[in-house]
């Protein structure tokens, strides 16, 4: 099997059962790797009606085929299980340097299930594996583990952990790796802290057989030149993504307020020039990548000086503007904060900015909240954040996201829950980007822009009159943003479609998107790398683009079997959307008419192949081979 490590490891962690098992083919023939095989695995192997934080939860890592080898950015690994955030499907990614590790040790896919009887961390070498105690690590922040660990076991090996948030399963708990590396969406960090396991630990030795060992290495090399002629190479990691946040701030996208608008006026203080003025000590990138977008520097605020990764454009967006925030070293405390508490910081922002909300109103008291608090103030976010990785109070409220907490809080806080399924919206306000909020409705897992991300072609639209006016083109040739035409949302949805097909497909490969989306990269290499790596042919816009299409298709059905009720009315957006017309910034009076959501949505649905309430249809399931119900 050229191109994989050839096994999964399945541990059971109620009875203490480890098995290494064949990797099987009719996985890697269906659905090629990562986020194909955890689509595939929970359908499979998730009874109907599973607790997320359960023992019969399924808690799976997997790599794709791409993963671990001498090509760029071949380093991202991919967690899934049922979400506690959304009650369906959930998974997230990450890169650094664990998934590749995994794979070097002999493993694609683990899984996990049932529930450790005491405090455990995972200890992986090559073919010994061990559940052993981790008493001596509960409680401790992520990064201090990860060193505790490293300096245990040696430095080589590659350590995953979950906070104080994941211990107690706060429903947007994140798993952190490699002092700053997250994969934050979906509650992956809760399901891993519901199985009482507090760290994974992995040193991996071992060759993963290739078809064609020098044409690999030759494309490889020749990739990674490819990469560094592309204009947008030097252009890209000097900010990374952070780069982008005054092109959101000028098009009227950057949350702000809880949302309640889409534009600030400090946005130079919380970019991407600030921080490589004020923080920035050096780059830092994943396994392989030869544009590496990670900022590693020092906070410096009144609560103490802090080596942290980040901010990147999400956390800007979510935990600076979206709550006020107006000072880099302060957003970039409250990222530290997170990573060590375990936080999503794009959940972490959304839940903080509800809850200044809901205080200002009136709906949370002084007295629950335990301090007075407002926006753009570090001591209250701080304080709120800690309340809920600890669960106490309101916190304990929180902790289940804004979806669940609005139905407890109650009064109009529904309103102002800024969610999809349950998971909170990311760094983009889409009131006047008709084709991002259908996105955003539609995705799996919630509202995440991992899978789907048309803003620029909304813009394009809304100022240049076809959405694929040059946006920049337009700025260079002196377009006035100071007020945004409305956007017409006629014919988003093949573009939504696109988007939603491409973006996530370098998630099955096992290989991080943005050397294709950020400079370019062209879909060729891909086809290319995968044919030397595992003797196969990969038509990158037929066969995997299909393939990603029937994994739309396959967790939709997930969802329908997992959430009593499931269909249109879960692919809403929040009601601030279609009911309050933005107060200020380019977009200024915009709103998204509930008529047009409707219409957005018969139309995706219709060319999905789904019914009118959101269900695949028997003929779209036969047609993607899927025997599902
Ligand atoms: Fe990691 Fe950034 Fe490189 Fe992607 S572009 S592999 S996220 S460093």
């Amino acid at each position: 099997l050229y191109g994989y490590a050839g096994h999964t490891l399945r541990i059971d962690l109620s009875t203490g059962s480890i098995e290494k098992q064949p990797l099987k083919q009719e996985w890697v023939d269906e659905f090629i790797g990562g986020r194909g095989f955890t689509a595939k695995i929970l359908y499979d192997e998730i009874p109907a009606g599973t607790d997320p934080l359960g023992p019969d939860n399924r808690f799976v890592i997997a790599m794709g085929p791409l993963s671990g080898l001498f090509l760029p950015a071949a380093g991202k690994t991919h967690f899934a299980a049922k979400s506690p955030a959304t009650g369906g499907y959930g998974d997230s990614n990450m890169g650094g340097h664990f998934g590749v590790t995994m794979k070097y040790a002999g493993y694609d896919v683990t899984i996990l299930t049932g529930r450790a009887k005491e405090p455990s961390y995972l200890f992986i070498d090559n073919d010994t594996v061990e559940i052993r105690p981790a008493g001596h690590l509960w409680g401790k922040g992520s990064t201090e583990v990860e060193e505790i660990l490293k300096n245990d076991l040696g430095q080589e090996f590659q350590i995953l952990t979950i906070g104080e948030a994941g211990e107690r399963m706060v429903n947007f708990a994140c798993i952190s790796h490699d002092f700053g590396r997250q994969a934050g969406r979906t509650g992956i960090g809760a399901v891993l802290g519901s199985k009482n396991i507090k760290a994974i630990a992995v040193r991996g030795t071992q060759d993963i057989p290739v078809f064609d060992p020098k044409g690999l290495l030759k494309k490889g090399k020749a990739t990674y030149a490819a990469c560094r002629e592309k204009p947008g190479f030097k252009g890209w990691t000097p900010e990374g993504t952070a780069g982008i946040t005054n092109w959101c701030n000028d098009v009227g996208a950057l949350p702000t307020r809880n949302f309640a608008t889409s534009h600030c006026d400090y946005a130079d203080k919380i970019n991407g020039k600030a921080i490589l003025d004020e923080l920035k000590i050096t780059d830092k990138g994943c396994f392989s990548c030869p544009i590496p977008c990670g900022k590693y520097g020092l906070s410096k605020t009144a609560l103490g000086n802090k080596y942290v990764e980040g901010p990147e454009y999400e956390t800007l967006a979510l935990v600076g503007s979206n709550c006020e925030l107006s000072d880099i070293h302060a957003v970039a405390h409250v990222n530290w904060l997170c990573d060590e508490l375990g936080l999503d910081t794009c959940s972490g922002g959304a839940v903080v900015s509800f809850a200044l909300e809901c205080y200002e109103k009136g709906l949370i008291s002084k007295q629950e909240m335990g301090m007075d608090v407002t926006w753009g103030d570090l001591d209250s976010i701080v304080h709120i954040l800690k309340k809920i990785a600890k669960r106490e109070g309101i916190g304990d409220i929180l902790a289940n996201g804004v979806k669940k907490a609005a139905e407890k809080i109650g009064g109009d806080s529904d309103k102002f829950a800024i969610h999809v399924k349950g998971l909170e919206w990311t760094g983009y306000e889409s009131r006047n980007a008709p084709g991002m909020m259908l996105g955003y409705m539609t995705a799996d897992v919630g509202a995440h822009h991992n899978r789907c991300w048309v803003l620029g072609s909304d813009v394009a639209n809304a100022v240049g009159g076809s959405q694929d006016a040059n946006v920049h083109d337009l700025i260079s040739q002196g377009a006035n943003f100071e007020t945004i035409p409305k956007a017409d949302h006629k014919n988003v949805v093949p573009l939504v479609l696109k988007s939603q097909h491409l973006r996530p497909a370098f998630d099955i490969l096992g290989t991080c998107r943005l050397q294709y989306m950020e400079i370019g990269l062209e879909t060729h290499y891909y086809e290319e790398l995968y044919y030397c790596a595992t003797g196969k042919k990969l038509d990158f816009n037929k066969d995997l683009l299909h393939l990603s299409e029937k994994i739309w298709h396959l967790n939709r059905m997930f969802n329908k079997r997992e959430i009593p009720d499931f269909g249109r009315k879960y692919d809403y957006p929040p009601p601030r959307f279609y009911e309050e017309p933005i107060p200020s910034g380019p977009n200024k009076g915009h709103k998204v008419e509930f008529a047009v959501i409707e219409e957005m949505l018969d139309a995706y649905y219709a060319a999905r192949g789904w019914d009118k309430n959101g269900i695949p249809t028997r003929e779209t399931l036969e047609k993607f081979n899927l025997a599902v119900e």
